[in-house]
């Protein structure tokens, strides 16, 4: 089969590898119907997640139909139509007891396209069937489906959960990529007052304001004073960071009102300077994580009423065959426009 193999920094192809084979009892092969490309991957490219060695399949989202499944699988069958969450879990250990799957200590976590082989590939192997897969409702398309594969439900619980969002909330979303978007997104939920939108770029500012933000200001034109404007003084409510740079963070720690929450979904490379000295006395609560995908069913079914529309997320579809120009078109972002790229097998070589 052809999967997209990572060989260095800087390096990789689509190129032919072994199909991927059952190895445990609870795993599953899932022939990949629908893809995208995360902004980790491009990290990842870049050389700065070493745990991911020469060799190794990239990807950790997808929407595919089951091939294979071990012996001790009860929840999937072949034929299955399911999602490939960016998300493993063992299902048995102390963390997977209390929902934390991100932190899973038997095996799951973010392993696929990290630790193990991922979904950039005609077929992939997923440890833990039943706990890693969702099946998806008949009447929700593969694309829509593969937005829940990491970004919305990072976004829902990482920024909006942990955020703490709120009927009437003043809501600052600082990134408007295309997790701050989902953040936008899934804020609604709660029917802030306001969603204000903070980027560097005009372009994706746009963007924001289709995805539901209703005060788009740039980080350069002084957001603080524009959420002050919309607070009494205040401050925002809730602020959710979605960049992962050290001035990003720094921003959502001066907008946050007293007994704020500052949410951080973004993926920090570097230290981050934290002003205790002026947030001591503000009784802010700072939240991180990783997402554990413990909301993708109730977004599955979301999805399936109509409560959440994730269509304006894919600018570009490709054949699964094209990944090279898709990470090209995804990596150029800025230019493209790019906020999710997906390859879908239609359209791909007609191997079974
Ligand atoms: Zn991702
Ligand atoms: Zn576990």
């Amino acid at each position: 089969m052809k999967a997209l193999v990572y060989q260095g920094p800087g390096q990789f192809s689509w190129t032919d590898v072994p199909r991927p084979e059952l190895q445990d009892p609870r795993d599953a092969v899932v022939r990949v119907d629908a893809v995208t490309i995360c902004g980790t991957d491009l990290h990842i490219l870049g050389g700065d997640v070493p745990e991911v060695t020469a060799g190794r399949i990239l990807g950790h989202e997808a929407v595919g139909t089951v091939v294979e499944v071990g012996p001790a699988v009860t929840g999937v069958s072949v034929g299955s139509r399911v999602l490939v969450s960016c998300i493993s879990a063992c299902g048995r250990c102390p963390y997977c007891r209390i929902g934390s799957y991100g932190q899973c200590l038997g095996g799951g976590g973010w392993i696929l396209g990290h630790l193990i082989d991922g979904t950039q590939a005609e077929y992939v192997r997923v440890p833990f069937a039943d706990m890693s897969l969702h099946l998806v409702p008949d009447s929700v398309s593969d694309v829509d489906a593969l937005m829940l594969a990491d970004i919305v439900p990072t976004a829902y619980e990482v920024g909006v959960l942990n955020g703490h969002v709120k009927p009437g909330d003043v809501v600052a979303v600082v990134g408007t990529g295309p997790v701050g978007l989902a953040a936008i997104t899934t804020a609604q939920f709660f029917s802030p007052a306001h969603i204000v939108a903070i980027d560097i770029a005009t372009s994706r500012l746009q963007a924001a304001k289709t995805f539901g933000a209703d005060v788009t200001v740039l980080s350069s034109d002084k957001p603080e004073a524009v959420v002050a404007g919309l607070t009494d003084g205040l401050g925002a409510d809730v602020v959710i960071e979605a960049v992962g740079v050290p001035e990003s963070f720094e921003l959502c720690t001066r907008l946050v009102r007293a007994g704020g929450h500052v949410a951080n979904v973004g993926v920090h490379g570097s230290p981050v300077p934290l002003h205790l000295e002026t947030l001591w006395i503000k009784n802010v609560t700072l939240t991180t994580g990783l997402v554990d995908t413990t909301s993708t069913p109730t977004l599955l079914g979301m999805l399936r009423t109509g409560q959440l529309d994730v269509s304006q997320f894919v600018t570009h579809q490709f054949p699964l065959s094209n990944m090279e120009e898709a990470y090209d078109v995804f990596s150029r972002a800025g230019e493209t426009g790019a906020l999710k790229v997906v390859l879908t097998r239609a359209g791909a070589s007609a191997d079974a």
